[in-house]
C-alpha cells in the first residue's frame, strides 16, 4: 500500500461554513469548552471501540489501555487530544469533520435572527462538538486511523473554506487533534489551566484523561535517572458518573454529564438518577432538557436513550426505552442483564425491554409532576418548550393517560393572557356548585378562541372555559374525554346543557321562548336548508345575534379545518344554527314580512355566524353584495 501524497483539498458544507462562523463569534466569551467538546468526543470514539472489539478483539491491537492524552507544548502554541479509540477512515473523515448531517440545518442557520445569532445556546443545537476546536485554533491537524485498517489519514485546516486530506502513515490507532492556537488563547497551552478546564469539565468521564505530570522542581535530589521519562497522571476521575452514589454528586457534575450526553450547551432542566435492584437491575439517569431542539417535530430523527450494558456502551439513540411523546428526554440506561451483544432488532423483541419502558416513562412522568408541584417556573418553561409534545402521550400511552393529564397545561377564560397554565386539577378546584363538566373552547388561534360566540353565556354566568389553539387540542380533548369524573365538553358542540348551572326558573322561561319562536325557527330552517342541519333557537348567546354549533358526535371546527389543510378527506356533515332571542336583529327578523330580505338577513346572519368561528366563506362576494343592499336600504 502506498501512501505518498495524494493530498487532496476539499470544501467545507455550506452549513459548516455558516455554523463555524457563527460559532466563532458567539462562543468567544466561553472558550474553553472546546476542550470538553473534544474529550467528549474522545470519550465516545473509546466507548465505540470497546464495543466493536466485543465481537472483534483483534480491534485492539496490541494496545489495551484505553485512555485520552492532553498534551501541551507551549513553546510551539499548540495542544493535542489523543486517544486510542475507534478512529475514523477516510470517508468517515470526510463525512464527520466537512459537513452536518442534520437535516434541516440550512433552513435553521437561516432563519435565526441578529439577537439569535449572538446566543451561544443556538448553536449547542447542532453538537458543534469538533468544530468548536476552531475557536481557540486557527489551524486544526487531525490525524486518525481506524482500528483494525492500515492507512491513516491527516486532516488539516483553517476552519475557512475547505480543508486537506491525505493518507499518512499512523503506527497507533485512534485520533490525535492538534490545536495550532490562536495567539490570544496562550492560555490553553499551561498545565494549570488545563487541568482546571479537565477537572471541572470532563470529571465524568469515564476513561482516564491523561496529562504529564507537571516537573518539580527537583530539590537537591540527586537522582537523575528518571530526568528522561515522562511521568503521566489521570486528571479526572474516571468512573461511570451514574454508578456513583446519588449522595456524592453534585449538580454541577450532573449538568456536566447532560452536556455530554446530550451535545446540549445549555444547562438540563432536571434529572432523575436511580438505581433498580430486583429482578431486573439497571441504572438509569434521565434529564428534561431546558430547550427543545430545532427539529423536535422531525419524526426521522433519531433519538433515545444511551445504552449500556454493564458498563459497556451499546448504543446510541436507543428509542425503545421510552414512548416517542417522550422523546425529548435525554439519557443513559445501564443494564445488569441485558447481553452485550444485543442489537436494536432484538432489542425491539425482548420483553425484559417492555417492563423497563414502563418503569423509565413512569419515572419522567413522577419527574415532571414534582416539578410541576415544587418548581412551578421549571414546569413553565418545561411546558413552553415540550407542551405539545406531551399533549401525544394521553393517545400513545393510555395505561398512563391520568398521569399525563394532569400535566396539560391550558390557557383558560380565567387569566387575560394565551399562556398555558392552568392544570385540570386547578379547573376543577374551582368549579361552581353544579357543574359537572368542564368546558373548552377550540380554535385556530388564541384570539379566536377567546373571542368565539359560543363562550357569550360562559362569561355572563362566570363559568371558567378552557381555551384551546394547538392544532393538537381537539384531538387531544376526544382521546381524554374525562378527567376526575367530569366529561370534557366543546361549548362549540351539541345542545348546551347547562345542567344545574341554570335554574328551574330559567329553564321554563327557555321553553316558553322556544315555543314562541317556533314559526321562525321554521322558517329560517326553509331558507337554510342546504346548508345545515338545523335550526334552533340558543340561551347560549348574549351579544351576538347567531352562532354556528356542530353535533355531538360530529367532528368541531378547528379539527375540521386541521384535517382539510392537511389535505385529509373530511367526511361532510352540517352544523346546527343556532338564534339569540334576545337580539333585536332576530326580533326584528321574526316580524319581517318581506320575503327577499328575510332571506337576505338569513344569509348574511348565517355567514356571519361562520365568519365569528373562523371559518371562511363559500361565496364572499355574495355576502358582501347582501350585506351592502342591506346597508343600502338602512340608509334610505
Ligand atoms: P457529534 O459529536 O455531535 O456527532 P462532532 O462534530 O463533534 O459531532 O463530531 C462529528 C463526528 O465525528 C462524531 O459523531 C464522530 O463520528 C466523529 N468524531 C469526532 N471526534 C472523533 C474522535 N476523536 N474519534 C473518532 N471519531 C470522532
Amino acid at each position: 500500500m502506498t501512501t505518498d501524497t495524494q493530498k487532496e483539498t476539499l470544501g467545507f458544507q455550506t452549513e459548516v461554513k455558516q455554523l463555524l462562523h457563527l460559532m466563532i463569534h458567539s462562543l468567544y466569551s466561553n472558550k474553553e469548552i472546546f476542550l470538553r467538546e473534544l474529550i467528549s468526543n474522545a470519550s465516545d470514539a473509546v466507548d465505540k471501540l470497546r464495543f466493536e472489539a466485543l465481537s472483534n478483539s483483534a480491534l485492539f491491537e496490541s494496545d489495551t489501555e484505553l485512555a485520552i492524552r492532553v498534551n501541551f507544548d507551549s513553546a510551539a502554541n499548540t495542544l493535542s487530544i489523543t486517544d486510542n479509540g475507534i478512529g475514523m477512515s477516510r470517508q468517515e473523515v470526510i463525512d464527520n469533520l466537512g459537513t452536518i448531517a442534520k437535516s434541516g440545518t440550512a433552513q435553521f442557520l437561516h432563519n435565526l435572527t441578529g439577537d439569535q445569532k449572538k446566543d451561544a445556546n443556538m448553536i449547542g443545537q447542532f453538537g458543534v462538538g469538533f468544530y468548536s476546536g476552531f475557536i481557540v485554533a486557527d489551524k486544526v491537524t487531525v490525524k486518525t486511523r481506524r482500528a483494525g485498517e492500515t492507512e491513516g489519514v491527516c486532516w488539516e485546516s483553517s476552519g475557512e473554506g475547505d480543508f486537506t486530506i491525505e493518507p499518512v502513515e499512523l503506527e497507533s490507532r485512534g485520533t490525535s487533534i492538534t490545536l495550532h492556537l490562536k495567539p490570544d488563547c496562550t492560555e490553553f497551552a499551561d498545565g494549570f489551566r488545563l487541568r482546571s478546564i479537565i477537572s471541572k469539565y470532563s470529571d465524568h468521564i469515564a476513561v482516564p484523561v491523561i496529562m504529564q505530570k507537571d516537573k518539580l522542581p527537583a530539590e537537591g535530589d540527586a537522582d537523575t535517572n528518571n530526568d528522561d521519562e515522562i511521568e503521566e497522571e489521570a486528571v479526572n476521575s474516571a468512573t461511570a458518573l451514574w454508578t456513583r452514589p446519588r449522595a456524592e454528586l453534585k449538580n454541577e457534575e450532573y449538568q456536566e454529564f447532560y452536556k455530554h450526553v446530550s451535545h446540549d450547551f445549555e444547562d438540563a432542566l432536571s434529572w432523575s438518577h436511580n438505581k433498580v435492584e430486583g429482578k431486573l437491575e439497571y441504572t438509569s439517569l434521565l434529564y428534561v432538557p431546558s430547550r427543545a431542539p430545532f427539529d423536535l417535530w422531525n419524526r426521522e430523527v433519531p433519538r433515545g436513550l444511551k445504552l449500556y450494558v454493564q458498563r459497556v456502551f451499546i448504543m446510541d439513540e436507543a428509542e425503545q426505552f421510552l414512548p416517542l411523546y417522550l422523546r425529548f428526554i435525554k439519557g443513559v440506561v445501564d443494564s445488569n442483564d441485558l447481553s452485550l451483544n444485543i442489537s436494536r432488532e432484538i432489542l425491539q423483541k425482548d420483553p425484559a425491554i417492555d417492563t423497563m419502558r414502563g418503569a423509565l416513562t413512569k419515572r419522567v412522568l413522577d419527574m415532571l409532576s414534582k416539578m410541576a408541584s415544587k418548581k412551578p417556573e421549571d414546569y413553565a418553561k418545561f411546558w413552553k418548550e415540550f407542551g405539545q409534545v406531551l399533549k401525544e402521550g394521553p393517545a400513545e400511552d393510555y395505561a398512563n393517560k391520568e398521569k399525563i393529564a394532569k400535566l396539560l397545561r391550558f390557557a383558560s377564560t380565567q387569566q387575560d393572557s394565551e399562556e398555558q397554565s392552568v392544570a385540570l386539577e386547578s379547573y376543577v378546584e374551582r368549579i361552581a356548585e353544579g357543574q359537572d363538566k368542564i368546558y373548552y373552547i377550540a380554535g385556530d388561534n388564541y384570539t379566536a378562541a377567546k373571542s368565539s360566540p359560543h363562550l357569550e353565556i360562559f362569561r355572563k354566568k362566570g363559568i371558567e372555559v378552557l381555551v384551546l389553539f394547538d392544532r393538537i387540542d381537539e384531538w387531544l380533548m376526544q382521546q381524554l374525554m374525562e378527567f376526575d369524573g367530569k366529561q370534557l365538553v366543546s361549548v362549540a358542540k351539541g345542545a348546551l346543557n347547562l345542567g344545574d348551572l341554570d335554574s328551574e326558573d330559567e329553564k321554563k322561561d327557555q321553553d316558553k321562548v322556544a315555543e314562541e319562536y317556533k314559526d321562525l325557527v321554521e322558517r329560517v330552517q326553509e331558507v337554510l336548508k342546504e346548508q345545515v342541519d338545523q335550526v334552533r333557537i340558543t340561551h347560549r348567546l348574549t351579544d351576538s345575534p347567531a352562532c354556528l354549533v356542530a353535533g355531538e358526535a360530529d367532528m368541531g371546527a378547528q379539527m375540521r379545518r386541521v384535517l382539510e389543510s392537511a389535505g385529509q378527506q373530511v367526511p361532510d356533515s352540517k352544523p346546527i344554527f343556532e338564534m339569540n332571542p334576545e337580539h333585536p336583529l332576530v326580533q326584528k327578523l321574526a316580524e319581517e314580512s318581506d320575503m327577499d330580505r328575510f332571506n337576505d338577513l338569513i344569509s348574511v346572519l348565517f355567514d356571519q355566524a361562520n365568519l365569528a368561528e373562523g371559518g371562511s366563506l363559500k361565496d364572499p362576494a355574495a355576502y358582501v353584495l347582501r350585506l351592502n343592499k342591506l346597508l343600502l336600504e338602512l340608509s334610505n
